[in-house]
């Protein structure tokens, strides 16, 4: 007999050689139905294989990542089956899932696929799917496996095979369908009830441009029908809210090739946005107890040595600029940490001096791939929000709270109100895999939970998510459509400490080693302000709006009139612009609408007679009649509402 451990800490006394569906089955039917995979001691397995020794063990479905990535790695050799009925020759490289669906890159030969075949490859694979067939594993040997595939003419399974050793190798079948893998699979073809092909594009096989041009398609299946609907309606969606599309709507941000990929220009109305969004944190943060500091946009290589994060950024990363001077190298810096460490060095430090927090608006460079960047979301360039709070560790459960206080006074400013707070701490597994002292690191977990509890987040506490230098807590919001993006980190660090070998004097007059706490409540300047479109869908909050009134005349002779209107709004801090073309009134207020200016004002005989503004307001509509003056103060009392 041998001890099955779930994941609420029960145990279960099973024969050896059962297998996850069968404990599944043993709670119930109606589970064992949605079983897609198994977490057998961390390790995702195909749910039927045989458990021999004392595990542990998590059932995955729909409902967790790894059960989606095991129906959509599966849906992949569904794909492949559908195609190689269809196109008969074809032969496969690798195929595996992605954040949305999963793609396989297809060496067609002389036939040629274009989207005309989507609908047939996507009813041949529900055709497929409906005969339930089971993936079957078998293991092979290395030369029989080369004998096969050579029999094939399949080159590219062939070199996949180079890479294997002998006694690793495994394959599955479903239906007419053998592929060299690793597995795992869900049970059977028949958990995907809907199939979608999304695109093809051209891939070079193992990303090399020298090699042949294979065609990657991707798809996405689902265990539903109305959730394919659901994802379609949400990628429509997605698309219209699309920050590069808006960005280039509304002149914020460009990209030039002739300056580099990821690198973002920021225009006018961009920066604008973007200095108003930094005024906002400084300001929270000056009362918070911050400092600004400025750093270099490089550092010696040392620095990041020290650091360890030239490991990190450095040899994949952009090249070391060499000075005049022998052997001297620099490096853009990929990280603000090592400057303040250093900063908090400049001078000797006492306990009467805690803690310091140092922050900075910080640009940073790290090499992506092209073929990652995206947006504003990965770029090459980028600022973050960045500040490192040096504290005892009696004092981390003070500034997380602080910190907390911070992001949430944030969310609430700029109307993100879903979110969950994620904490990770320890494996409790791996002890040895962490830096710093057991009872530092217990100190800080706790105080972590704690405040996290204190302040009613909905946290989810994930172990083993921890970094190796301590714990942190992350938020996780979700946008206007419902998509979830990471926001807003909270890192406990033992580490560069350690390394920078920081000190302070305690009141016993020995030195000790202070925490570092590392935030950052947007992340970067880039990736917010993209999703802050993307969650607006461009309608920003009216305190940040780059232009907060369009003033409309309704006809040339009223252009006088609205200029002394945008004075007066001037003198009250408010970005007003008059819109003095000569289109009729419906065509201006059409186009204020577009360009999504929270506030129009529109001028006539009446209104220039009466010295008053008739306001309409974005998406509402007609709000009346009143003077400049009560606009005005209408306009800094929604805007201290919002700040407060
Ligand atoms: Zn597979
Ligand atoms: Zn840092």
């Amino acid at each position: 007999m041998i001890n099955i451990t779930l994941p609420d800490g029960s145990t279960r006394q099973v024969e050896s050689g059962t297998s996850a569906l069968d404990v599944a089955m043993s709670i119930s039917e109606g589970l064992a139905r949605n079983v897609l995979a198994a977490e057998v001691n961390g390790e995702v397995w195909d749910p039927q294989r045989q458990i021999t020794a004392d595990a542990t063990l998590k059932l995955l479905t729909w409902k967790d990542d790894k059960g989606k990535n095991t129906m959509w790695h599966s849906s992949a050799h569904l794909l492949a089956e559908a195609l190689e009925a269809l196109f008969p020759g074809v032969k496969f490289w690798v195929g595996p899932p992605i954040e949305n669906g999963f793609y396989y890159d297809v060496d067609f030969g002389d036939q040629v696929i274009t989207d005309k075949d989507f609908s047939a490859i996507e009813s041949k694979m529900i055709e497929l799917a409906k005969q339930k067939n089971p993936f079957v594993r078998s293991e092979m040997t290395k030369s029989d496996a080369i004998a096969y595939f050579t029999e094939k003419d399949d080159e590219y399974k062939l070199d996949l095979l180079e890479g294997l050793e002998d006694g690793s190798i495994t394959f599955y079948s479903q239906g007419n369908f053998t592929d060299l893998c690793r597995g795992p699979h869900m049970p059977h073809t028949g958990f995907v009830k809907a199939a979608k092909v999304m695109s093809i594009a051209g891939a070079y096989w193992k990303g090399d441009e020298k090699n042949k041009q294979l065609t990657r398609v991707y798809g996405i299946t689902f265990p539903k029908k109305q959730e394919l609907n659901a994802y379609l309606e949400l990628l429509e969606q997605a698309k219209a809210r699309d920050h590069r599309k808006l960005g280039k709507e509304m002149d914020l941000f460009h990209f030039s090739e002739k300056v580099g990929q990821g690198l973002p220009l920021w225009l006018p109305k961009g920066a604008d946005l973007r200095m108003r969004l930094e005024s906002f944190l400084k300001e929270a943060q000056r009362k918070a107890g911050y400092e600004s500091v400025i750093t270099p946009h490089i550092g010696n290589k040392e620095l990041y040595m020290t650091s360890g994060h030239y490991v990190k950024y450095g040899e994949d990363s952009f090249q070391p600029i060499n000075t005049p001077a022998e052997g001297e190298e620099y490096l853009l810096k990929p990280m603000n940490c090592p400057h303040h460490c250093e900063i908090f060095k400049a001078r000797p430090r006492s306990y009467r001096d805690l803690p310091v927090r140092f922050a900075e608006f910080g640009t940073v460079y790290r090499y992506e791939q092209s073929g990652e960047l995206h947006g504003l979301t990965r770029v090459r360039g980028f600022t973050q929000d960045d500040a490192h709070i040096f504290c005892t560790v009696d004092q981390v459960k003070e500034e997380v709270d602080k910190v907390i206080d911070l992001v949430l006074y944030i969310f609430r400013t700029l109307k993100f109100e879903d979110f969950i707070a994620q904490v990770s701490l320890r494996d409790p597994e791996n002890p040895d895999k962490y830096i710093g002292k057991d009872e530092n690191w217990d100190k800080a977990e706790q105080a972590i939970q704690e405040v996290a509890n204190e302040k009613g987040l909905g946290t989810v506490v994930e172990l083993g998510e921890a970094a190796f230098y301590g714990p942190k807590l992350d938020f996780m919001v979700r946008d206007a459509i419902g998509r979830k993006w990471q926001l807003g980190t909270v890192q406990i660090d033992y580490n560069l400490p350690e390394r920078f070998e920081l000190e302070y004097v305690g009141a016993d007059n020995t030195k000790h080693r202070p925490v570092m706490i590392h935030r950052a409540p947007f992340g970067s300047m880039e990736r917010f302000v993209a999703i802050l479109i993307e969650h607006c869908a461009g309608k920003f909050p009216l305190w940040l709006a780059p232009e907060q009134v369009k003033i409309l005349p309704i006809s040339d002779r009223f252009n006088e009139y609205a200029e002394s209107v945008s004075k007066v709004l001037e003198n009250h801090d408010i970005r007003a612009l008059v819109d003095k073309r000569s289109e009729k009134v419906g065509k201006k207020i059409r186009d204020a609408e577009l360009e999504k200016i929270p506030y129009m004002l529109i001028l006539g005989e009446n209104e220039a007679k009466e010295g008053t503004v008739s306001v309409r307001k974005q998406g509402e509509g007609d709000v009346g009649g009143m003077s400049i003056e009560a606009f005005a103060g209408l306009i800094k009392t929604e805007i201290a509402e919002m700040l407060k």
